[in-house]
């Protein structure tokens, strides 16, 4: 009954009357709205506080040290990690710049790697005796816009302990292998030479291809004594002015048989125009061209070609070493992996062809100990290119 009464009620109310109750129904209505709003607003509020908090409990509990810097290279934020690492006070550094984070001197090695701009890389970094710490940087982009750059420090000490370890037994074991080898070799060479009595055609056979087989095992051998050298950083450069006709004229001879007796064309192109002195280590630069061209006849059939030219850019002041052969090719998926160690890419691996997969990452740290760079172009079944540079 109530509603009729209702109804009643209202068509007498005069329209005078009508108007300050709509008003404020309105005003009711507005305010509810209001405070389902504000109601909402503090929801989300507690949920980005609560969102906020969580990140923050991430990077304050991470295993790893992080360092945020803010759009103007500021830093914004660092984490109780990175702070053990420099033994350091967040009030101390907070807000403060590169330049003005360098000042600090337990910062000053980690700032000096960082550079002005934080541009992204990853790096090793020896803090003191006993803490090594792996650099990366990772540049933080909102909407396609860079809002700073977060800097991760990992500690490596253990691996690189593991890592000495491993190349110290790799160098013992090597060592120990090498007087062996070489005393079985200058026996089967001397009975071969026939300095021990006469010896018959078949077992000259047998003599050779174990002679060949001692061979291999001694470049092996010479291969990770070199490798361990280079990891140790004792691989050590004695550099002198040389000629590089010369050097790369040695190496072809010494290779000649072995394309001739694989019957693959091999050619050397002396440039016309004369070449001036180079500062190397002639004796390991001759080992890193030895590896190319060693390679390039190694991984072309009987029929193919290799072809070893040498440039001089007198604009660019240095020399451009190349050797194109039409051999196997790498595989393209494979060829960022190429100057790693122990690589051997598959298509080599089916041709079943000999290989220690150490050659190029020696080439790789030779030619750059000299400041050169070392590349190559490579198409399966077509055929490689590898190039060097040298200063000159
Ligand atoms: P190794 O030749 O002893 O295996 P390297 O480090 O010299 O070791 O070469 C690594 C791998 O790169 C080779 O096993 C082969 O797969 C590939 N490679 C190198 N040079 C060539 C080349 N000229 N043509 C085709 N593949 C090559």
């Amino acid at each position: 009954m109530a509603p009729k009464l209702n109804k009643i009620k209202n068509q007498t109310e005069s329209p005078e009357e009508e108007t300050p109750k709509k008003e404020f129904e309105e005003l009711r209505g507005t305010r509810e709205a209001l405070l389902n709003i504000l109601e909402d607003v503090e929801e989300a509020r507690k949920e980005a506080e609560e969102e906020r908090d969580k990140t923050l409990a991430i990077i304050e509990n991470f295993p790893e040290g992080l360092l945020f810097f803010g759009g103007e290279n500021e830093l914004s934020s660092i984490n109780p990690k990175a702070r053990d690492f420099f033994n350091l006070e967040p009030e101390n550094i907070l807000g403060k710049d590169i330049g003005a984070l360098r000042k600090i001197s337990s910062l000053q090695p980690l700032m000096e790697i960082l550079g002005e701009e934080l541009e992204v890389y990853q790096k090793e970094l020896k803090i003191r005796e006993g803490l090594v710490l792996e650099v990366s940087t990772i540049a933080i982009t909102s909407a396609e816009e860079k809002v700073g750059a977060l800097v991760i420090l990992r500690d490596v000490t253990r691996e690189k302990i593991i890592e000495r370890l491993k190349t110290e037994f790799v160098s013992i074991a090597a060592h120990q292998l090498r007087t062996p080898l070489s005393a079985i070799k200058w026996t089967l060479r001397m009975i071969l030479d026939g300095d021990l009595g006469e010896i018959q055609q078949e077992q000259r056979k047998f003599l050779e291809g174990t002679y060949g087989s001692n061979e291999r095992m001694i470049k092996l051998i010479n291969d990770l004594l070199n490798v361990t050298r280079i990891e140790e950083g004792r691989f050590l450069y004695d550099i002198k002015s040389q000629d590089i006709i010369d050097i790369v004229k040695k190496v072809i001879d010494s290779l000649k048989q072995i394309a001739k007796r694989k019957r693959v064309k091999f050619s050397f192109k002396i440039p016309k125009k004369e070449i001036p002195q180079v500062e190397v280590d002639s004796e390991k630069i001759s080992l890193a061209i030895q590896n190319l061209v060693d390679n390039a006849i190694h991984y072309t059939k009987s029929g193919g070609e290799v072809k070893v030219s040498l440039s001089y850019s007198k604009k660019e002041k240095q020399i451009l070493f190349s050797v194109k052969d039409t051999g196997i090719g790498i595989p393209k998926e494979q060829q960022r992996r190429v100057f790693t160690r122990f690589f051997r890419a598959a298509n080599a691996i089916r041709a079943e062809t000999e290989g220690t997969g150490l050659g190029l990452f020696i080439a790789k740290n030779i030619v750059e100990a000299h400041g050169g760079k070392i590349w190559f172009e490579s198409v399966e079944n077509k055929g490689t290119t590898f190039y060097f540079t040298l200063r000159a």
